[in-house]
């Protein structure tokens, strides 16, 4: 490859491609055509990770693409993309050297110019998403540092970063989002450039700010770690600014020893097991979202004051549906999380209930996050177990029978009994089915008491 922009340097290094991309570059080699491995998948080969997608670069044009290969998919022919779909295996974007110009929206280009393998690689984001791998040679071809930026683990704006910013808002994200899912620290001017420009990502679409978003708390080793970046980039104020009003709520010491609410949610943050549900990562994240806004200082009987957050799990509920909607988040997950920060703090209470009541938290769809989030809560504050080992236990004890069973009783056992339908019979089948819950098997014994049961809600 020649550098006909700026100074490119080649090492050689093997990568093992797997056989259908391999045999895309090679077939484009035989035509004439420059062909390399591309972006993430050069990174994260260098990095010993499992590349996502092996994506393609190359000087053949969509037209000359189109006709090489059998099954093709022009998913942005006008920007030089497509796909190449092989028999047996995952399609592969084939793209054609190209610069972006003119960015109006802040977003996407308006148009691209085809140009060659330098340019292409100046337009991307970040050095170590800039790297060309020619498996032909085994050459890597590096235009912007990318090498030695991989080597000290540094994310890089190619170029001027404030200017790269201003082209495209996403990429303040994208910054965070590498950074944290792959351990690395943001460049000291890359960092100030996104400080200097974050209030812009408010003009990205709230899907795209989501994804990026969800992937930093499912994927982050630590995802705590991915929200301080967010706060210290000037980027959760803009997205999440109910989060970032936790920074400085104070809580009692001796329930929360570790600090303030955005500490703890940080810490629980970082304490999620790899491979955690995305509504698990959520939950912990907005659990206490209602603190901020429910924080009183309280003088208690001895005259002691501390921090009262009376109604925030409640309220939370409220502000997660809220919260998630605005990211445009699927109506079953809103659903989902918002349930659990609804009821967190009803399972500190677990070992009071009554047998019906436990069995209810146990049977709930949401049951095993919702255990999660309480051990993660447990684990980042006062580190007592007790009530997480007991619904373990209670747990494992239900779990060979269905959770919860039908209900024996139904309205029209009541009618029969001769009882007036009405919108007591909710109340009276519900205390019914509670005494099932709690090891009455037999449908008749339950209906012998369903006078009493009647008598004693009408009071
Ligand atoms: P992932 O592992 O998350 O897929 P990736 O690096 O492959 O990471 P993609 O979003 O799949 O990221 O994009 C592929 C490549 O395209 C990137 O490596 C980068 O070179 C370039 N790219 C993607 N988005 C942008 C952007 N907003 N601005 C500039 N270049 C970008
Ligand atoms: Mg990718």
């Amino acid at each position: 490859m020649t550098a006909e922009n700026g100074r490119v340097e080649t090492s050689r290094r093997t990568i093992e491609v797997p056989p259908a991309p391999l045999a895309i570059v090679r077939k484009l080699h035989e035509q004439g055509h420059e062909a390399h491995l591309v972006g993430g998948c050069v990174r994260d080969a260098l990095l010993g990770r499992t590349p996502k997608d092996w994506d393609i670069a190359t000087s053949a044009r969509p037209e000359e693409i189109e006709a090489l290969f059998p099954k093709t998919v022009a998913v942005g022919k006008a920007f030089g993309i497509m796909t190449v779909v092989p028999e047996d295996a995952p399609p592969v974007e084939v793209a054609t050297f190209r610069s972006d110009a003119g960015y109006a929206d802040g977003r996407r280009p308006e148009s691209v110019q085809f140009t060659n393998a330098v340019e292409d690689a100046r337009r991307r984001d970040f050095t170590i998403n800039s790297l060309l791998y020619d498996p032909a040679s085994g050459a890597i071809h590096d235009t912007a540092g990318g090498q030695a930026d991989l080597a000290a683990r540094l994310i890089r704006a190619i170029g001027d970063p404030a200017r790269r910013f201003a082209e495209d808002h996403l990429r303040m994200l994208r910054a965070v989002r590498f950074a944290a899912t792959l351990g690395f620290t943001i460049e000291p001017a890359t960092l100030a450039a996104i400080q200097a420009q974050a209030g812009s990502i408010r003009r990205i679409s709230a899907e795209r700010v989501r994804d990026e978003l969800f992937e930093i708390l499912t994927a982050a080793p630590r995802a705590g770690e991915g929200l301080q970046l967010l706060l210290e980039s000037g980027l959760l104020a803009e997205i999440l600014p109910e989060v970032a009003a936790m920074v400085g709520v104070e809580q009692p010491p001796e329930f929360h020893p570790e600090g303030d609410v955005f500490t703890h949610t940080k810490m629980m943050l970082d304490a999620m097991e790899p491979g955690r549900p995305l509504r698990l990562a959520l939950a912990v994240l907005l659990h206490d979202v209602g603190k901020p806004v429910t924080a009183m200082l309280a003088t208690l009987p001895d005259g002691t004051r501390r921090w009262r957050f009376e109604g925030h799990a409640p309220l939370g509920a409220e502000m997660t549906r809220e919260i998630l909607t605005r990211l445009r988040a699927p109506t079953a997950l809103v659903d989902k999380v918002s349930h659990m920060v609804g009821n967190h703090m009803r399972f500190g209470d677990a070992l009071k209930m009554r047998p019906a009541k436990v069995r209810r938290l146990i049977g709930a769809p949401t049951f095993e996050d919702e255990l999660e989030l309480h051990r993660l809560d447990c684990l980042s504050s006062h580190a007592l177990f007790g009530v997480h080992d007991f619904l373990r236990q209670a747990h494992a004890q239900y779990v060979a029978e269905p959770v919860l069973p039908e209900p024996l009783v139904m309205g029209r056992d009541l009618v029969v009994l001769g009882l007036e339908p009405g919108p007591r019979f909710k109340h009276i089948l519900q205390a019914l089915y509670d005494l099932q819950l709690e090891g009455e098997n037999d449908k008749a014994a339950l209906l012998a008491q369903a006078p009493q049961v009647a008598a004693a809600l009408a009071d």
